[in-house]
């Protein structure tokens, strides 16, 4: 439920509605506009007591109407917050006109794999420095990641490069462990469901980005997006990442290019698209980056790797850096295309 107050509604008009509110044990959330203020109700609503509430609340000094949210998520719908959110990190803003890329190795190896994939996506246009250090893996022989040496070396290099970093958690113990040492926090695929883990990173200062489950809807992502933003973290950067696929043997999962419009109508959040782990093959990755940009993308998210048969994990799906080069320039005229830039 949003209450829109007047243009002329004093402090005091607004106080009292916040007071009506949380009197019956609900969370109000005040969000003053440029021309007048809104007050959201962020919690369910009883249904037998919406009617009366919205009924009490309309008849207070200052309240210009009373509408029902529709959707089960609050916070993170536009409903509740109807300008986009920019997220600015180091002076990189995700959200905004400019399309930002993230690129980097799938898995932290060592130093000298990390260092040369961060100096050549700096040098070709990425902001953000990726790489993994907790490797959630379906096998669990399969390389699991450096952990901590790894976070090390990822934070090492976004310092000697100028990059922002990310890198995923898998873990909510490992919390203190990974803000130490990353700027931005990203959930996986595998974790879109972890209520505990969101629930911790709603309560991190760091921004998230939050990856679409395999088999997620879209509801059920926004609905785990608001499970951070109830906790206060309101640095929430959706993740395209590709859906459970009907055909395994041409791609890896199924790029679900129409959640970037449908989600950007449905939130107010910056959405960016990850086409490595969607396609699984190199060959496809340029196309769909490009697709994803004129789709309304406000970034990407792209493993690139020195030397990708030699790859502990994702090799089939990591650009070279000649490749990543070229498509940086492609990229920039797509975007320049749909109005926005591309540095
Ligand atoms: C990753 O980005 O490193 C990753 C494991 O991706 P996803 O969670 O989308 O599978
Ligand atoms: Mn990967």
């Amino acid at each position: 439920m949003i209450v829109a107050m007047k243009a002329d509604a004093t402090p005091d008009e607004i106080q009292a509605v916040v007071d009506r509110i949380t009197s019956f044990n609900l969370k109000a959330l005040n969000m003053p506009g440029g021309e007048r203020t809104a007050i959201g109700i962020a919690s369910a609503i009883p249904p037998d007591l919406r009617e009366t509430l919205a009924e009490l609340l309309g008849a207070m000094p200052g309240v210009d109407r009373v509408t029902h949210v529709s959707r089960a998520y609050k916070l993170a719908s536009r409903e509740f917050h109807p300008a986009d959110t920019v997220i600015t990190v180091k002076g990189v803003s995700i959200g905004a006109n400019e399309v930002v890329v993230a690129a980097g190795p799938c898995a932290i190896e060592g130093r000298e794999q990390l260092f040369e994939a961060a100096k050549a996506v700096k040098e070709h246009g990425a902001k953000i420095l990726r790489g993994g250090a907790f490797k959630p893996r379906t096998n669990p022989y399969s390389f699991q990641g450096l952990g901590i040496e790894g976070l090390k070396l990822l934070k090492e290099a976004g310092e000697q490069f100028d990059l922002v970093t990310v890198t995923e958690i898998i873990d909510q113990h490992d919390l203190d462990t990974v803000a130490a040492h990353a700027d931005i926090l990203q959930v996986g695929a595998r974790n879109m469901q972890n209520y505990p883990l969101l629930t911790a990173l709603g309560k991190a200062t760091q921004p998230v980005v939050l990856k679409r489950g395999i088999s997620a809807t879209i509801d059920e992502w926004l609905l785990a997006a608001e499970y951070i933003l109830a906790q206060g973290n309101e640095s929430v950067i959706l993740c395209e990442r590709g859906v459970h696929p009907l055909d395994r043997e041409h791609t890896r999962y199924t790029l679900d290019l129409s959640a970037v419009p449908v989600v950007k109508t449905l939130s107010h959040l910056p959405v960016i698209v990850d086409p490595s782990h969607a396609c699984g093959n190199w060959r496809y990755v340029a196309s769909m980056s490009k697709a994803a940009i004129a789709a309304g993308a406000d970034g990407l998210l792209m493993e690139v790797h020195p030397d990708p048969p030699r790859a502990l994990c994702d090799g089939s799906q990591s650009l070279r850096i000649e490749t990543f080069a070229s498509l940086m320039k492609e990229l920039r005229a797509v975007a320049s295309a749909v109005g926005r830039s591309l540095v």
